[in-house]
């Protein structure tokens, strides 16, 4: 199963540029979390890397993300309040899904990444000295006392539970009006992923697991996780969601279900697989 944001099978990733862009490179160009898109859909598209130049501006910094197919793709920053030229917009990626051809999104997300990252890591966490590019590697190093900084990523588990014909969703206080998912956590340091799901589950909403199965994993650019999803089964507790954290748990027929997430997001790919699978096994 191909999750939106997955790298697309074209891309092969790189940090050495054989030259500057030119006509046919993709440039993905962001002014904190915005992508600059030009057109209108279905015509939506990347700026050329001549258009950059109406932003009237240099950007703030430039990273080689290596190729698409045949075509060079490069992440730019701009400073805050770039004005979009005429005929461009700067956009939020989650409105792109599905309006922007789906490998280009998915690049976009690993742009914004690097350069969120770029931009965190100027200078060393242990004796901020500025920090440098790595050579031939994407890493940043500093020069005084060689700490090296790695793109960040965290991984996060999310769970569906099952109990019968039923599934556990919650809803968390952020989410929109009456939208529930899946449960989900960071994963902790010393921690494997079966046990932060135990835990999170159990935290979350009271309810003891069993039997976790693997379903799928999501880079989500927002700002750097890995969601990596299982389903489990039910094993005893009663529902008692965590407060603060959840605003309601309950127990899910499968033909009264509420408000999902949108299928930009591994929650709801779970949550339509299990479905479908409950569904196989009880016609
Ligand atoms: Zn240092």
């Amino acid at each position: 199963m191909t999750m939106p944001f997955t790298a697309p099978e074209s891309y092969v990733g790189g940090v050495i540029a054989a030259g500057e862009p030119d006509a046919d490179s993709l440039c993905f160009a962001f002014e904190q979390t915005l992508l600059l898109v030009a057109g209108e859909p279905p015509g939506l598209r990347l700026p050329a890397h001549w258009e950059l130049t109406n932003l009237g501006r240099p950007p703030l910094r430039r990273l080689y993300l290596g190729t698409l197919g045949q075509r060079a793709c490069y992440a730019f920053e701009y400073g805050a309040d770039t004005e979009a030229p005429p005929g461009m917009a700067w956009q939020g990626l989650r409105a792109l899904y599905g309006r922007l051809d789906d490998s280009l999104f998915a690049l976009a997300g690993r742009a914004l990444q690097y350069i969120d990252w770029d931009r965190t890591h100027q200078f060393c966490g242990r004796c901020g000295t500025p920090m440098r590019h790595r050579e031939g590697e994407r890493a940043r190093e500093c020069p005084a006392c060689r700490l090296i900084a790695y793109p960040r990523i965290a991984p996060a588990v999310m769970c569906l539970v099952r109990r019968g014909s039923e599934i556990l969703l919650a809803r968390s206080p952020h989410f929109a009006p009456g939208m529930y998912s899946a449960l989900a956590g960071f994963v902790e340091p010393g921690e494997s992923l079966e046990q932060c799901l135990a835990r999170e589950v159990l935290e979350e909403t009271g309810i003891g697991i069993a039997n976790p199965r693997y379903f799928a994993s999501q880079p989500w650019p927002f700002p750097h996780s890995l969601m990596i999803a299982f389903v489990a089964d039910y094993a005893g507790g009663e529902i008692t969601p965590a407060p603060d954290e959840i605003e309601d748990a309950q127990w899910f027929a499968l033909d009264a279900l509420p408000k999902l997430p949108n299928r930009i997001s591994i929650a709801r790919r779970l949550i339509d697989g299990v479905m479908v699978e409950m569904r196989e096994a009880n016609p």
